[in-house]
């Protein structure tokens, strides 16, 4: 479908969302975490990336290169539309500056924790199935080293602080009114997991304050995530409960 004229301002923040997979409330986020900079004070800053608020001729509202001053929404689209050639040239340049890609990377985690947790988990949930089949194959290579984890995650549960009884649980499904705190499926019908809110490897206990049931697809997606965590995965629209 051809659209004459000049798309509307919602229109485009559409177009750019769904052009580049962002989230639904990217145009809100946008604002709030992109700064409006001209390209000279943004040199002056030493930033390589400078935003306007304007659209360039195609209509992306972006940021822009410093350097060259070109719309990086452009950019994005030249490289889907060579995905493979620009895939291979990237490939090609972190190969040679590998050493540099490295330092890179390592910088951003450390400065980003959360995003980069927040990408692992994006990334994992989208290779799920190939990582599963990878990790049955690895867990059929190595028994020594499955037998070793296992008994590391008793030894978690048995040293962390605190004890439950069925009794506990018992109470905590009715103050559930049996239904799976996140989906709210009925976990009569479902079965359940008792989840420990803050994962015992990140310091929760077994006090019956940091249990709550959970249905079994809900408990493995959560894993060992952090409430927050769990929480910023599910505001982002990774995971649906
Ligand atoms: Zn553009
Ligand atoms: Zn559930």
């Amino acid at each position: 479908m051809t659209r004459l004229g000049r798309p509307s301002e919602n229109q485009l923040v559409t177009d750019c969302r769904v052009t580049f997979r962002l989230p639904l409330d990217w145009s809100v986020s946008m604002q709030k975490h992109i700064h409006i900079i001209s390209r000279d004070k943004a040199k002056n800053l030493g930033m390589t990336a400078y935003f306007t608020g304007i659209p360039c001729k195609r209509g992306h509202i972006a940021e822009r290169s410093t350097s060259n001053a070109s719309c990086r929404g452009c950019r994005k689209l030249e490289y889907v539309k060579n995905t493979d050639k620009e895939k291979l040239r990237s490939k090609q340049w972190r190969e040679k500056n590998k050493d540099r890609v490295i330092k890179v990377e390592k910088a951003y985690r450390t400065d980003n924790p959360n995003r980069s947790r927040l990408s692992k988990s994006v990334w994992y949930l989208k290779n799920k199935e190939s990582q599963r089949e990878k990790k049955i194959i690895w867990m059929k290579k190595n028994p020594d080293k499955v037998r070793a984890q296992n008994s590391k995650r008793r030894a978690l549960f048995r040293n962390a602080e605190g004890h439950h009884t069925d009794l506990d649980i018992k109470k905590k499904l009715s103050l559930q009114n049996n239904f799976c705190n996140y989906c709210k499926k009925d976990l009569d019908v479902t079965g359940y997991h008792v989840d420990h809110i803050i994962p015992l490897s990140k310091g929760g206990t077994n006090w019956p304050i940091n249990l709550q049931c959970l249905c079994p697809p809900c408990n493995q997606k959560k894993g060992n995530k952090l409430p927050s965590e769990w929480e910023e995965l599910i505001n982002k629209g990774v995971i649906n409960v």
